[in-house]
């Protein structure tokens, strides 16, 4: 699989640290707020790669940290934790906002048919791992207190600033938007991993460490959670470009000197979603999530849709012209699909032709738009019998995840009845009348429904 990697400015060939196993590594929401359909797209992009592996028979192990301490008003540590503004702004304790933010995330998160990773954890749940990591770069000289805070030292580093090319030290630190200036700090780009002293007063959160009460810096938690779930070294680590500096930069930073050796080999990020008037954020206003949408009468798959049309490197504008757009092609996508008949055997070979191509375009550092185009190719191809076609359909949306086969409902008076003939007939094998049992089997069978007896009972596929 090809992959654009921010470390190397290019696309390279991926190749995990173990064969065939892939740690995949995610920066979850701050849960101050509502995740706007910005983040969102973030989050679809992220999901898309992590099915792609999958689908390729990757063995992927994905954790996502949630942010519920520490992640000041700026990325680099001036102004008020988010968790605390949020407190004040609806009057309830930072617990409080965090299990609401963290809840109404993954609701809309399931609603755009994201696969929850398989370790999600708080930053609050963590603070050992932090203390551990912070008193060995202190020990080893990479960070230092000041001020009562405990900073990290960027002039031990050689190459501090990998990630974005050295363009962001050419910057004066002072003059960047909403970076204020800390006289605690050697360099201005040292940023902080434990915070004693604030110029805010009840900081709701606190916890004993060797350097007084205090909380840790919102960059110290990914490189803790990822280290202590994902191990040493990991594969991919991924966020929103907005991430990269100075996010992922100290990251790197504090990992790296950490653990004595390179840490992360791949750097994933999704370019932005922008309104209409420009970039979309929390401050303008009211936030347009996916459930706003979806109460508005939208599909939020056909956000995910929209999503898959652009790829996730390139910058995408919302309207909600472009939203109806989305929506009508996958109505008339999904009806299409809906008339296809099961008919003739799967074609193994062609099956396989379709299928290369689709892994062929997600291998070339993910395009879903020209995936999207392999499923339109199957559908026009009048070669290919019904049967092939809606098992390459299956298949394809378990990447897209746009539903685009419609489960059939089954009536409920129908579930009755097999229900009804599945007793009767472990009754009649109970008294042994193997005749009567056959008989009925033969009579769900000749109406299209398959039995199928397993250890634990008999179930039913129509
Ligand atoms: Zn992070």
């Amino acid at each position: 699989m090809k992959l654009y990697n921010t470390l190397s400015r290019q696309v390279e060939e991926f190749i995990p640290h173990e064969e065939g196993k892939v740690n995949f590594y995610t920066c979850g929401p701050t849960v101050y707020h509502y995740a706007h359909i910005g983040n969102m797209r973030n989050y679809v992009g992220h999901d898309v790669l992590d099915k792609t592996l999958r689908y390729l028979g990757y063995e992927v192990t994905r954790c996502m940290n949630i942010t519920d301490v520490g992640h000041l008003t700026s990325d680099s540590d001036s102004g008020e934790d988010k968790m605390s503004v949020a407190s004040k702004r609806e009057n309830k304790s930072a617990m409080e906002i965090a299990k609401f933010y963290t809840d109404a995330f993954f609701e809309d998160f399931a609603k755009i048919n994201c696969k929850k990773p398989e370790i999600v954890s708080p930053a609050t749940s963590n603070i050992d791992m932090y203390i551990k990591m912070i008193e060995k770069l202190i020990k080893e000289e990479y960070a230092y207190i000041s001020g009562g805070n405990v900073y990290f030292d960027i002039s031990k580093l050689d190459d501090y600033y990998v990630l974005t090319n050295h363009q962001e030290d050419q910057m004066v630190v002072g003059a960047r938007e909403g970076v204020e200036e800390d006289s605690n700090k050697k360099n201005q780009a040292d940023f902080a991993l434990w915070f004693t002293t604030s110029k805010f007063e009840n900081h709701e959160l606190l916890w004993d460490s060797p350097w007084g009460k205090g909380y840790p810096g919102w960059h110290i938690e990914c490189s803790g959670i990822s280290i202590k779930y994902l191990g040493e070294y990991l594969d991919i680590h991924g966020g929103g470009v907005d991430n990269i500096f100075p996010h992922h930069t100290n990251e790197i930073a504090q990992s790296e000197a950490y653990l004595g050796h390179k840490w992360c080999n791949y750097w994933f990020h999704n370019e932005h979603l922008l309104d209409e008037s420009g970039k979309m954020s929390k401050s303008k206003g009211d936030i347009l999530t996916v459930s706003v949408l979806e109460e508005s009468g939208y599909d939020p798959l056909a956000f995910r849709f929209m999503c898959l049309g652009s790829h996730y490197r390139r910058q995408l504008v919302f309207s909600y012209d472009a939203l109806k757009q989305a929506q009508s092609t996958l109505n008339k996508l999904r009806n299409r699909i809906s008339k296809i008949e099961t008919t003739g055997e799967i074609d193994k070979e062609k099956f396989e032709v379709y299928n290369n191509k689709f892994k062929e375009e997600l291998e070339n550092d993910l395009n879903t738009s020209n995936a999207l185009t392999v499923l339109y190719e199957v559908l026009k191809d009048n070669e290919l019998n019904g049967s092939t076609k809606l098992e390459l359909i299956k298949n394809f949306d378990k990447v897209f995840s746009i539903e685009l086969i419609k489960e059939k409902e089954v009536d409920s008076s129908l579930e009755e009845y097999i229900n009804e003939k599945i007793k009767e007939r472990s009754e009649a094998k109970k008294n042994k009348d193997y005749t009567l049992a056959d008989s009925i089997r033969d009579e769900l069978a000749a109406k299209g429904i398959k039995l199928i007896d397993t250890k634990d009972g008999t179930t039913y596929e129509i």
